[in-house]
């Protein structure tokens, strides 16, 4: 199949090269890898191999520019910078977008309008919150004051997955140089399109050069491992899954470098008989197939209580159908390709396992007929999976869901925090007294009631258990991203 619109025909996919220093540089071995197209298999162009050595030259880079005219910037002036890097992608947008299609297979009207703006807004929000961030003081009785001062943490490495790629990204990039950090970002090496434009983003915005570099490449014994490996590096904010978490953090314990992480879910949607089903059915028809199921705050364990069990089903069923799955570029599409060939095998093996531990395929299960190429599979519901299953309790991380009934409130609790995850969690309920109750009992950094994916960026985001350390957004991306040395005054 070929993705074939006008749009894609005048945006061109680019070739990756290295952002360091303010220069865009090749591997210095010449090392490159092809990147694809999902959605056609088609190779969309080169990208630079990077490994220790353009590490080094990066981490070299943002430790010079650390105490560089970015340091000395004035916080109005830095405020603007930022800002004007959010207008920048705001004002290439569409670029952008169909760069970010190209990559991951997901579908251009949501690239554009979700992905794209909110990565602008990342860098708004940010600039806007610097001007009221300040510290704490206190006064110890007749004896001394105290006030604490904020400095940055120093180069921050930043690791990336694929399924939000610039959105991702920025989430970390904003607040980090908001609070006077210099960066090294490793991309998802699936998707480095839009990454690589940031770096002549962040130059025409007039961000001082080594402040923001850009290394390509893989995770183990290629770039990212070099990056937590570094000595230099003071920290590492590092989103993907918890597997690779684990191995950063081994890495990174040898220079004791601060961590933030945001990993993996298997997130309970929970649907109580009360509840208004139409809207729980558009809802979680987004938050179980939205991005072909490729978002960590999916809604992958469906739990509905018995009484609306059947008529759920049937009407979900049926809608799930309706989602067209497909060419990202058609407006049309619903559900774009998997972000490549690995990550469709590991779904189609979810889907075999499924099966063997005698779960009833209701949905999909299968490449849509007659597309051959590309790594698309459609939306696919499964039931009768019992709770120790790998299917219930492994994250997929792709358009497939379970659903399973449940009689009281306290079964759907325990079978919602029977998971070593902690991400996230709906509730569909319109008892105001049940929605506190069930919320307050949830094992899950962010908890929605009668609604999901609704974010304000002040609001803590994070996983707990192992879906993550620490918190994100507002204050809290402040308190990760800067030292506070507190200055003890005799009176
Ligand atoms: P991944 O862990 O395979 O890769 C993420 C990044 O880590 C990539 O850039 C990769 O190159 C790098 N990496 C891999 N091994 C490394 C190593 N040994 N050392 C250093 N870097 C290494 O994850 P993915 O497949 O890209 O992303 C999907 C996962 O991300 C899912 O588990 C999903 O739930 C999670 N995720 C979580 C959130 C969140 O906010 N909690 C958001 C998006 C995705």
């Amino acid at each position: 199949m070929q993705a074939n619109s006008i749009l894609e025909k005048r945006v061109k996919a680019i070739d990756c090269n290295h952002f360091i220093n303010g220069e865009y540089v090749s591997s210095k071995n010449g090392k490159t890898f092809e990147n694809i197209n999902p959605a056609t298999e088609e190779v969309l162009g080169k990208v630079a191999e990077g490994g220790k050595e353009e590490i080094d030259l990066a981490v070299a880079a943002a430790k010079k520019a650390l105490n560089g005219p970015w340091k000395k910037m004035t916080t109005n002036d830095r405020i603007a910078v930022i800002r004007r890097i959010g207008d920048i992608i705001l004002e290439r947008k569409e670029e952008l977008a169909t760069l970010e299609s190209l990559d991951t297979g997901k579908p251009y009207w949501l690239s554009s309008t979700v992905d794209i703006p909110r990565a602008a807004y990342n860098f708004h929000f940010f600039a806007d919150y610097l001007r009221a961030v300040g510290t704490e003081a206190y006064q110890t009785d007749d004896q001394a004051i105290n006030y604490a001062i904020r400095r940055p943490v120093g180069v921050v490495g930043m690791i990336n997955p694929w399924n939000l790629p610039l959105l991702l990204l920025t989430w970390k990039m904003a607040p980090g140089l908001a609070a006077g950090n210099t960066v090294v970002i490793k991309p998802a090496e699936l998707t480095p399109m839009t990454a690589t434009l940031l770096g002549e983003i962040c130059r025409e915005a007039g961000v001082p050069d080594g402040v923001v570099n850009i290394v390509h490449g893989f995770g183990p014994d290629s770039a990212g491992s070099a990056l937590t490996e570094h000595p230099d590096v003071d920290a590492i904010s590092f989103t993907g899954e918890t597997t690779t978490g684990k191995i950063i953090m081994s890495a990174a314990a040898k220079s004791l470098k601060k961590l933030s992480y945001e990993l993996g879910g298997k997130n309970p949607n929970i649907i109580f008989g009360d509840s208004d089903l139409d809207e729980v059915i558009e809802t979680t028809l987004k938050s179980s197939f939205i991005n072909q199921g490729e978002v960590c705050l999916c809604g992958s364990r469906i739990y509905v209580e018995r009484s609306v069990y059947d008529e759920f089903l049937e009407k979900f069923t049926a809608k799930a159908k309706e989602l067209v799955v497909g060419d990202p570029f058609d407006p049309k599409t619903k559900v774009g390709a998997l972000v490549g060939e690995e990550h469709y095998e590991r779904v189609t093996k979810y889907i075999q396992i499924a099966q063997e531990e005698g779960g009833q395929i209701l949905l999909g299960g299968k490449r849509p007929e007659g597309m051959d190429k590309g790594y698309y599979i459609e939306p696919t519901i499964i039931v009768g999976l019992t709770a120790d299953c790998r299917v219930i309790r492994e994250e997929i991380f792709g358009p497939v869901v379970t659903v399973v009934p449940f009689d009281t409130e306290e079964e759907v609790i325990e079978r919602a925090n029977d998971t070593h995850y902690g991400l996230s969690a709906s509730i569909w309920t319109n008892d105001l007294r049940r929605a506190h109750r069930v919320a307050g009992q949830i094992e899950a950094g962010i908890v929605w009631v009668n609604t999901w994916f609704l974010r304000d960026l002040r609001t803590p985001f994070g996983g707990m258990k192992q879906s993550g350390i620490g918190r994100e957004g507002g204050m809290h991306s402040f308190e990760f991203y800067s030292e506070l040395t507190n200055i003890c005054i005799k009176l």
